[in-house]
């Protein structure tokens, strides 16, 4: 089963009765995303998770007491 990813149009032949093209043909996701993509996207999420807790705590305590502080 062919599947085209939604990011980098790249044509992916995935095995028709993997649980990834059951929800396509079910229509549950709209959607493809390539291993390297979904990989990609995963890094991404994780990055600005730190660096979004760093900026809320950098900008928002500045001139508060740093009491929270870890370690
Ligand atoms: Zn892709």
């Amino acid at each position: 089963m062919n599947v085209q990813c939604a990011i980098c149009d790249q044509i992916e032949d995935i095995d028709v009765n993997s649980f990834q093209a059951k929800r396509l043909m079910n229509r549950r996701i709209s959607s493809y995303l390539c291993n390297n993509c979904h990989d990609r996207i995963a890094e991404k999420t994780n990055k600005r998770h730190e660096t979004g807790n760093f900026h809320l705590y950098s900008s928002k305590n500045k001139d508060k007491k740093q009491s929270k502080r870890q370690k």
